[in-house]
């Protein structure tokens, strides 16, 4: 039996790793949980899963809660610590009977409390890929300082963790991600101005969040998982590709110095790697369906038009420099697509504010987890600044 302490348990990661728990029983226990501000569905997962501590990063929300539960015949009794703020969240993220934190909250909100949990020497199954591109270098450290993994959530980091299983790390010449395309993929540049949030939010091949999802149809998420491979695989960008593939079934592949190139199938479902991520190293029977070739018929592989999708570009362009270019590529973009969801830019000006916001950085070595903050606050208030001059 495990314990499991999920952070960014009303996500979509979230959600899916609490149907694993729900189908395997016996194998994993619930004993924390977090959210940023849904109060109302935290409470329900509380009924189902009992935990003996929750967090919600927004003060007001956790008060709601603890009021909440005080008048529930059913919870009143229970004794659960409802705590708030990135304390609270830290607090959970290294509860003493965790085994494993699954670090699925989104955005840089989950530094800090993915960090903590790394200090706390628990093992880590990582959906949340900003930390990393954030602060790879410091969180990668702190893991060989504790001894612990960081095991890969995102689909494309478990398909190559999977395909370098049995394998020696020096045999790697490059890494292949591939990419959906999202669903603007075959929209010309001319057309790309006018998109709405709804469109761009229409993935082809999965559910998400909104912000990986905006995060896809620019392509950026790409970009941020170029980065997150560099950190989890230890392997320089110039040795890592991304080719478009439509169809998600090859999640992605590694390419070995005789040329050979292991690759990792399956139906496209997040269950997959979660479940592999959370029960290392042993497989659970899942009951996804099988993956029927002959029904797929065609995989296809593709460049990925860097004209169309510049914000790929400038993620390679922020690891290759390094330091704090990838922490303000990071921000910027978290900003840009804030404001794009919220109407306040137009699709086009998602890329064009993180150019922006980048060229006006000069990068400094980052040394420390405060360099790296300094770092997002800096990136963050020249993206906001730009939102307000080039915004609607
Ligand atoms: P989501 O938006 O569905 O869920 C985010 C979770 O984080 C929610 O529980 C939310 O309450 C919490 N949260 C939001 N802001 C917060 C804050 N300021 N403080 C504390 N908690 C906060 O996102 P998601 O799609 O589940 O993605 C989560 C992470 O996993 C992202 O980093 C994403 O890139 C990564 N990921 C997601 C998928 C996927 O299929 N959804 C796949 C690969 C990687
Ligand atoms: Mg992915």
């Amino acid at each position: 039996m495990k314990n499991l302490v999920l952070l960014g348990s009303t996500g979509s990661i979230g959600t899916n790793t609490l149907r694993l728990a729900t189908d395997f029983p016996d194998r994993f226990r619930v004993v924390g949980l977090t959210a940023g501000s849904n109060s109302d569905k935290l409470l329900a997962q509380i009924r189902r899963f009992r935990p003996r501590c929750v967090a919600l990063a927004d003060a007001a929300a956790a008060e709601r809660l603890r009021r909440r539960c005080g008048r529930q015949p059913d919870l009143r009794n229970l004794e659960i610590e409802i705590l708030s703020g990135t304390e609270g969240l830290v607090r959970v993220a290294t509860l003493e009977e965790a085994d494993l934190v699954v670090s699925a909250i989104v955005g840089s909100a989950g530094l800090l409390p993915t960090f903590a949990a790394i200090g706390a020497k628990k093992t880590i199954a990582l959906a949340n890929k900003e930390p990393l591109v954030m602060a790879g270098s410091i969180l990668q450290q702190e893991a060989q300082r504790q001894g612990i993994t960081l095991l890969p959530v995102d689909s494309e980091h478990s398909a190559i963790f999977q395909s370098m299983s049995g394998q020696r790390r020096r045999d790697v010449r490059r890494l292949i991600l591939t990419a959906s395309g999202g669903p603007l993929l075959d929209l010309p540049i001319g057309k790309r101005r006018t998109i709405k949030p709804a469109q761009a939010l229409k993935h082809p091949t999965w559910r998400m969040g909104s912000k990986i999802s905006i995060d896809s149809a620019t392509l950026m998420n790409k970009g941020l998982e170029v980065i997150e491979a560099r950190w989890l695989f230890d392997i320089p960008p110039d040795r890592i590709d991304v080719v478009i593939h439509r169809q998600s079934i090859v999640h992605s592949m590694v390419e070995y110095l005789d040329g050979s190139v292991i690759a990792q199938m399956g139906v496209p479902d997040m269950r997959g790697p979660l479940g592999y991520a959370l029960n290392y190293p042993e497989r659970l029977p899942l009951g996804l369906p099988s993956l029927e070739l002959t029904k797929v018929k065609a995989l296809t592989f593709e460049p990925p038009d860097l004209k169309k999708f510049p914000c790929l570009g400038y993620a390679y362009e922020a690891i290759k420099i390094g330091g704090s270019l990838p922490a303000v590529l990071n921000a910027a973009n978290e900003v840009a697509v804030r404001a794009y969801l919220e109407d306040r830019i137009g699709f086009l000006e998602i890329a064009r504010l993180i150019r922006k916001t980048m060229d006006a950085h000069v990068p400094q070595a980052v040394k420390s987890l405060e360099d790296v903050l300094e770092a997002d606050r800096w990136g963050r208030e020249k993206a906001a600044k730009a939102v307000k001059e080039d915004g609607r």
